[in-house]
């Protein structure tokens, strides 16, 4: 098998590498960064798939950010998100052999949606304000992979991971999703010696995590089982209110003030628990717990600012 990591710079990328190049299955993996091809041009994007003809892509290229930048950068989070995965799917069009894991996200479920949230619930409703330019250059991702597939024969597995987190990720105050987020600014905010934080929103929405290192050991499992399914969440079956998360982050950074809510922040969506049934019942789960990847997440911040 000769497997290319697109986006192989990013969260996802980074620990992708790590954990595929240990599968003895793999025979050659070619990851590929912005500066290797830029995947906003479809002639590089052609190229580079010309170039290395791999058995099996794994697309983890995105624009991604926290509720903030999605809300605020809305047209780049459409605009960059469709160019990628555009280019990428027609660029493919001649390798019909080739398999595509394509990375996609659990925002692309509509904002009521039943949780635990199934598969079968894609495109049942209105998606969920914040991040929809994001949700629908996912869904449109997946539309034109079903129409490839059907047309031309390819076998594309579209992979939705819950929240994700973990080391390599982008830790800022407004770009951030909420964990590194949270650790960036409550950092700051114990060496500023700050009384209070604020955390965004009411503190009430539920999420669920799920740590890097498990995802890219879930596409590794996923690689070796020859999987049929063409869409497939990925979670970790836990989930934690925001507020209770800051609590769990507040003891993890040590800070010693008191957490506050900004009204001024918009919350998203109450709630979006994966159900990831199938996977599970294929013979993965994760393994790391939210307090062991919360520890290694900050250690990593820790040893990189
Ligand atoms: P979402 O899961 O797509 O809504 O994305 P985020 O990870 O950015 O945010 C999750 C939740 O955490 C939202 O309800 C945010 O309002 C809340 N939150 C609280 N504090 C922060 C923060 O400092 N950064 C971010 N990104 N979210 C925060």
């Amino acid at each position: 098998m000769k497997v290319l990591i697109v986006g192989s710079n990013g969260l996802v990328g980074k620990s992708l590498q790590g954990v595929l190049s240990k599968n003895n299955n793999i025979s050659e993996l070619i990851s590929s960064k912005r500066t290797d091809a830029d995947l906003f041009n479809f002639d590089e994007t052609r190229q580079l798939l010309e170039r290395t003809k791999p058995s099996i892509l794994i697309n983890a290229a995105a624009r991604v950010g926290g509720i903030y930048a999605n809300n605020t950068k809305r047209t780049e989070f459409i605009l960059e998100n469709l160019k990628i995965n555009t280019n990428l799917l027609e660029a493919s069009i001649p390798y019909s052999n080739m398999t595509i894991f394509n990375l996609g996200s659990s925002c692309i479920y509509p904002v009521d949606v039943e949780n635990p949230i199934k598969e079968s619930s894609v495109m049942t409703g209105k998606l969920e304000r914040t991040n929809s330019p994001y949700a629908m250059a996912k869904l449109t991702a997946i539309e034109i992979g079903e129409a490839i597939s059907k047309e031309y024969g390819h076998k594309i597995i579209n992979l939705m991971p819950t929240n994700l987190y973990g080391p390599n990720d982008k830790f800022s105050e407004h770009d951030s999703h909420v964990i590194p987020g949270l650790i960036y600014r409550m950092h700051n905010a114990k060496i500023n010696n700050d009384s209070s934080f604020k955390i965004w929103g009411t503190g009430k929405p539920l999420r669920e995590f799920l740590y890097v290192e498990d995802l890219a050991d879930a596409i590794n499992f996923l690689i070796d089982s020859n999987v049929e399914d063409k869409l497939l969440n990925i979670g970790s079956g836990e989930e934690i209110s925001i507020f209770n998360l800051a609590l769990k982050i507040k003891e993890v950074v040590g800070y010693e003030g008191e957490v506050v809510f900004d009204s001024n922040m918009p919350d998203g969506i109450k709630r979006k628990l994966l159900d990831s049934s199938i996977l599970n019942n294929l013979g993965w789960k994760p393994s790391t717990d939210l307090d062991t990847g919360l520890a290694n997440t900050y250690k990593w911040f820790i040893d990189n600012i």
